[in-house]
Order: C-alpha cells, then sequence, then structure tokens
C-alpha cells in the first residue's frame, strides 16, 4: 500500500511541512495556524528529478488511483482494493505506469512556476478505470450484475524526463530503454495550461471564530464551541448537517455515518415494513412501520473493503431509530474520511447485499436505480474495548487495528 508523502510550505509563515496524500487538514508545527486544503478537481504533484543541469524537462502526465472495486455477481459480492497508476497521455516511449518510483520520492504539488513542460492529459480517468476494471473482471464467473469503484483517492502525478537521444527518466536520471528514439508520436508534447489552483482555507469556526478541529485526513471538520459540522464546496467552508445519539461516558467513541433516504426504482422500498419484506427479515410487520421511513445507513469512515458492506448492512437492516441530538457530540468523535458522493454511489451494492431471496439479485440488480434524496450525517456512539469499538444495539464491533490501518487505503 502506497501513501506518498509530499512536502510543501506553511502558507501562513513558509516553514516547511510534510503530508499525507489523504491529509487535508493541516497544522503548521511553527505558527500553529490550521488550514483545510482543497482544489476544485483534483490534486495533481510532481516528483523530483536529478536531471543534469541545462536539460529542458518535460512532465509526463499519469493518473493515480487507489480505492476499493466492488463486483456484484449472481450469490457473492467480490472486492479488490487496487493501487495503480498509469499513462495520462499515449505514448510507447514513456513507461506505461510510474512503478514503485513514487514511493521512494517525495512529491511536491505541482505548480505554475516550476521549469519545464507539463505534457497535457489525453486519456480520461473514466478510461483508464475501464481498462483496470476489464483486468480485475477476467477472472470473476459471469455475470457480473453491477460494479463500481468506492471510497477512492485519484490524482495525476508529473513524472520528469527528458530527450538526449533516448528518453531518460530524470527521477533516476537513467533511459527509459537503450533504443535510440528518431521522433517520439506526433502532437505528443502538447503544454498544458497549468492552471492549478490549491486553496488553503483558514480554519476557523464560520459561525463562532472557534478553531476548528477534524483528523488530518477528515471531510468534515466540528466546531467544539458551537458544536456545528462543516465541510467544504465551492471553495468555502459551508455547514455539513450532522447529528448524534446523546450519550454519556468517557469509554464511548463516535463513528460517523451518513444516513440518505433514496428512491429506488423497480422495488419497493421506501418504509420500515418494506425493508422486512426486501430483506426477508425475520419480523412481524408492526402497526405504523409501513409509515417509518426507510434509510441507507453507511459508513462515513474508510474501513477494509470487507468490512464495508458488512457495517453498512448491519446499520442499514437495523434501522436505528435513538433519539438524535443536533451537531457534533461533545465526546471523541473518529473522522468523517469516507466522501457522501461514495457512499452513494455504493448504495445499490449494500442493496445487493441484503435483497431476498438471493435469487432476485441477477433479475433486479442490473435494472434497478438508486436516487439519492435528502441525507444527514449522524454519529453514532460505540463502546471502547482493548481491541473493538463495540455497539451493543447494533450487535456491531469494529476493530481499532484496521480502522487505524484503513487511513491509508
Ligand atoms: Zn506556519
Ligand atoms: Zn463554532
Amino acid at each position: 500500500m502506497t501513501n506518498f508523502i509530499i512536502e510543501h510550505q506553511c502558507p501562513q509563515c513558509g516553514a516547511p511541512a510534510e503530508l499525507e496524500e489523504s491529509d487535508r487538514l493541516f497544522h503548521c508545527a511553527f505558527c500553529r495556524v490550521g488550514s483545510y486544503l482543497t482544489v476544485p478537481d483534483f490534486f495533481r504533484y510532481t516528483m523530483p528529478h536529478k536531471a543534469p543541469a541545462g536539460k529542458r524537462l518535460i512532465y509526463y502526465p499519469y493518473w493515480r488511483f487507489k480505492g476499493m472495486l466492488f463486483s456484484c455477481l449472481k450469490t457473492s459480492i467480490e472486492n479488490r482494493f487496487l493501487d495503480v497508476s498509469h499513462q495520462a497521455l499515449n505514448s510507447v516511449h514513456f513507461p506505461i505506469n510510474i512503478g514503485f518510483r513514487g514511493q521512494t520520492q517525495k512529491l511536491r504539488f505541482a505548480a505554475a512556476e516550476q521549469q519545464g513542460t507539463f505534457l497535457k492529459p489525453e486519456v480520461a480517468l473514466e478510461d483508464v478505470l475501464n481498462l483496470w476494471r476489464e483486468q480485475y473482471s477476467a477472472k470473476l464467473p459471469k455475470p457480473i450484475l453491477h460494479q463500481d469503484f468506492i471510497g477512492e483517492t485519484w490524482s495525476l502525478i508529473y513524472a520528469p524526463f527528458y530527450l538526449d537521444g533516448k528518453v531518460v527518466d530524470a527521477v533516476l536520471d537513467q533511459p527509459v530503454s537503450d533504443a535510440a528514439i528518431e521522433h517520439l508520436e506526433e502532437g505528443l508534447l502538447q503544454p498544458d495550461t497549468r492552471q492549478w489552483p490549491l486553496t488553503f482555507l483558514a480554519t476557523l469556526c464560520p459561525q463562532c471564530g472557534w478553531d476548528l478541529n477534524g483528523d488530518r485526513d477528515s471531510l468534515a471538520l466540528c466546531c467544539n464551541n458551537c458544536h456545528t459540522v462543516w465541510w467544504e464546496k465551492g471553495g468555502k467552508l459551508k455547514p455539513l448537517k450532522a447529528a448524534h445519539v446523546p450519550i454519556n461516558g468517557e469509554d464511548w467513541v463516535y463513528l460517523p455515518f451518513w444516513r440518505i433516504q433514496a428512491d429506488v426504482s423497480h422495488i419497493q422500498l421506501e418504509t420500515y415494513a418494506d425493508l422486512i419484506k426486501t430483506a426477508n427479515l425475520p419480523k412481524v410487520v408492526q402497526p405504523g412501520w409501513d409509515q417509518r421511513p426507510f434509510y441507507f445507513w453507511n459508513p462515513a469512515f474508510k474501513v477494509r473493503p470487507q468490512t464495508y458492506l458488512t457495517v453498512a448492512g448491519n446499520v442499514t437492516l437495523n434501522q436505528p431509530t435513538d433519539h438524535l441530538e443536533a451537531g457534533r457530540p461533545k465526546g471523541r468523535v473518529h473522522g468523517v474520511n469516507l466522501p457522501l458522493k461514495e457512499a452513494v454511489e455504493s448504495l445499490k451494492l449494500s442493496l445487493a447485499s441484503f435483497l431476498r431471496p438471493i435469487e432476485r439479485r441477477a433479475e433486479v440488480i442490473p435494472r434497478i436505480e438508486i436516487q439519492p434524496r435528502r441525507f444527514l450525517l449522524i454519529y453514532i456512539p460505540f463502546q471502547e474495548t482493548h481491541h473493538e469499538l463495540v455497539q451493543p444495539k447494533l450487535n456491531l464491533a469494529v476493530s481499532k487495528s484496521m480502522l487505524a490501518h484503513a487511513k491509508n487505503l
């Protein structure tokens, strides 16, 4: 598993700092000022080079992707974790991927002032994803009813090269191959516009001015003073609708969940009574259950692919109805590091995992459409034991070491 290190400077005081790839919240060790990193589309990095002075550098673009690929089959849901890179511009003269070079190098954010030609990517990330999807699906039994990439981080990495009768890899200062090159593909060396804004937002509560808190990879920032929760939208901090199940005691840790209400086509799944039929739960429908709205519950935190659907299925089938209080809880909270968008994408897989009888899956899943309507971020308390976080009412345990490792996913 790769987690790149990125070197940069504190936007306030200029002190050198190192970030991990998944870091969003940055606290400067020198000036103590916090900032939240954001870009309008995706992060772009460069690798350092060892090219001799005077060489004209070419920065070649590679898509970099880390995430889970889920494949829904007739009676099982397969998953695999991908940590891959691929050319974002087709050429036979440059390496097809960045290989292991990124793991041994510290990256920097790509910036307009860097010397060299940054080549314009021509291959869409979608196309590269489809390539990987086909590659990993070759060995799976058919039919594949549905597939999705979930929980991904992706970025564009520019690797430096220069031309010297050969294509020379400037990271190692070694030729890519011994073959001399007459000429590169026509039109390959198109420079990009290099307009890559990188914004550091001050992490002060927009409502009360207090410092906002969160884990380094957190997508939601909490105010401990006015108990509001914030997230970045369009380059600004905006309120995030959040609630929690209140509890007293020191040994509780809150895990965040996306509770999503959605329109599901082809099957009736609007109420708790509908869920009992859809999942064939061993329960007799009680009066009023046909009035209780049905919600999908998905983890808002990263876990291993095997665990992700298990946790989502557990909470969704339990449909918690605890009394909720608005805002963040007072106790310890685990950061939100799985975006809402990813949770929404996984709803179909979640439904496939509890749809019964399982024979219905082949007929229903390929046709079904799930349209999210509204959501709420809900913090559920888990009791901390030596190795696990346990939610007694849900009969659900999450391993603490797995949660810690999942941060690199
Ligand atoms: Zn600083
Ligand atoms: Zn506040």
